[in-house]
């Protein structure tokens, strides 16, 4: 890749040392991860935007292919997997609809894995189950990416959080977080409390007594050290933080409908609830809102939810080049 002589100091740091700690690796879980190696991945998806920005689209990864494999609905994470991928000069087979594949012949998955590693060099994979990605990684030879397993983990959307956090804020350390809303069912706070217990700071979960934190994650976070506390209202803990992460009540998880028909609207986020938050508040959102942010809120500089969604993309940059060796 020859860069124009402006770009030629944005350091992408291709054949670093640490190259082979993700080569070839699968991303099932955050808890593979520490601080020396977020700080890594941030660091390429910086390069990254750094690229995007200046020139767009470059040939990394020319000449290598993404199965994106999806057996659940997703907007964002399979479009900037695939957005990520044909940035670095890749290609994709989107397999967005398991229903028009051998999936619906009855196909296992360790079989569909074992099939697209045939034709791809790495499969993102999206799956109701958890565990799943799990058991598909046993199965393959290539990397796997866990694009959410069903309540258990959605590691690449927490990496992404942790950089808009960053980002946003400029750090990570001392802060105080409020995870909002659907704290049973929802993967993406399960993964994103597990990588800030790597952090000092402080996390607040507000919920409906029925979607609480599961109790065994929470002990497991107090054994790392986090410090947790847990509220029914936003009330008493708006004040003082600093992000502010709400969530989906994730309906589709639900047994019974009518428990969702009681808690599917208990927060709503308006322009008078961020009234008496910090000036310099991150909200942030995985999306999809069903409702639980008005859209009144979007004009609002705190509001980071769209932000958060383009450094997605960044962060999956950096994930395709590390585990595919080039980076
Ligand atoms: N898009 C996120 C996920 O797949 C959040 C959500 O669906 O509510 O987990």
């Amino acid at each position: 890749m020859t860069l124009p002589t402006h770009l030629q100091n944005i350091h992408l740091p291709l054949g670093d040392q640490r190259t082979g700690r993700f080569y070839g690796q699968d991303i099932l879980s955050v808890a593979q991860f520490d601080r020396a190696d977020l700080e890594y991945i941030f660091g390429v998806a910086e390069a990254m935007r750094t690229m995007v920005a200046h020139i767009g689209t470059f040939d990394l990864l020319k000449g290598k292919i993404l199965a994106n494999l999806f057996y659940e609905p997703s907007t964002r994470t399979s479009s900037s997997f695939l957005a990520a991928m044909e940035r670095l000069g890749g290609s994709v087979i989107p397999i967005n609809e398991v229903r028009y594949s051998s999936v619906s012949k009855g196909e296992s998955l360790p079989d569909t894995v074992r099939t697209l590693e045939c034709y791809a060099d790495v499969i993102v994979l999206r799956h109701p189950e958890t565990g799943s990605a799990a058991i598909a990684a046993a199965a393959a030879r290539k990397p796997i990416i866990n694009a959410g397993d069903g309540i258990g983990e959605h590691p690449t959307q927490a990496l992404l959080d942790l950089f808009t956090i960053r980002e946003e804020l400029g750090r990570i350390d001392g802060l105080t977080v409020t995870l909002l809303g659907d704290l049973k069912y929802g993967r993406t706070v399960h993964s994103l409390a597990k990588l800030l217990a790597l952090f000092n700071v402080k996390v607040n979960y507000v919920s409906p007594e029925i979607l609480k934190m599961p109790a065994a994650l929470v002990a497991q976070l107090r054994e790392k050290g986090l410090t947790q506390a847990e509220f029914k209202a936003l009330d008493p803990v708006l004040a003082e933080t600093d992000v502010l992460y709400v969530t989906r009540v994730q309906k589709e998880r639900f047994e019974n409908l009518d428990e969702y028909e009681q808690v599917k609207n208990a927060y709503v986020i308006t322009p008078a609830t961020l009234r008496p938050a910090k000036p310099k508040l991150a909200l942030m959102h995985p999306l999809p809102r069903v409702g639980e942010i008005a859209p009144e809120v979007d004009d609002d500089p705190r509001a980071a939810y769209f932000r958060q969604m383009e450094y997605g993309l960044y962060v999956r940059m950096a994930l395709l080049a590390m585990v595919l060796g080039k980076a």
